[in-house]
């Protein structure tokens, strides 16, 4: 092959070469991929935005809600998540494991704990919550907080 048809062939052009020569620039082909721009570190954690955007994605498409409706109640369940975790009995059920760290499964911005599985019994009926915010449900930590399973029976076919 000549020199010229090997530059051409390969994507480099007389001048890359030079370049690439004193360490100024790569020679590559136009196919070889680019390497991906490292990710930078998130600043908030990840889990905690995309439970947020998933509750104003329920609350939105399936309660009607316009954006800023849907934020204002983001904002409340924000605001009852701590008494919510202080009162909660969790902790007391024969359900819970020596893992898990959540509480407060019942809460939209908690929602099913990932190490729960296996239900053994669900102490969220006699929680002053359970109670006071009169939820309907049980077994949070493995069936998804109130809100969501109140969403999953609505879209249930009507016999
Ligand atoms: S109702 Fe259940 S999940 Fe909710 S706070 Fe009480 S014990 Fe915890
Ligand atoms: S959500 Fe109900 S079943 Fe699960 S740990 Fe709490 S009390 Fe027990």
């Amino acid at each position: 092959m000549k020199r010229r048809d090997f530059f051409e062939k390969s994507g480099c052009g007389l001048a890359t070469v030079f370049l690439a020569h004193f360490g100024l620039t790569s020679c590559k082909k136009a196919e070889e991929p680019e390497a991906a721009p490292e990710v930078p570190a998130q600043e908030a954690p990840v889990e905690e935005i995309s439970r947020k955007d998933m509750v104003k994605k329920m609350l939105v498409e399936k309660k009607g809600m316009t954006a800023e409706e849907a934020d204002d109640m983001i904002v409340q369940l924000e605001e009852k998540l701590p008494m919510v975790k202080d009162m909660c009995i969790c902790k007391t059920c024969p359900t819970y494991v020596a893992d898990e760290t959540e509480v407060g499964f019942c809460h939209a911005l908690v929602g099913k704990s990932k190490i729960i599985t296996e239900e053994k019994g669900c102490n969220c009926p006699t929680c002053p919550v359970y109670k006071d915010m009169s939820l309907k449900n049980g077994y949070y930590c493995t069936r998804k907080s109130e809100m969501e399973q109140e969403m999953a029976k609505m879209e249930e076919p009507a016999e």
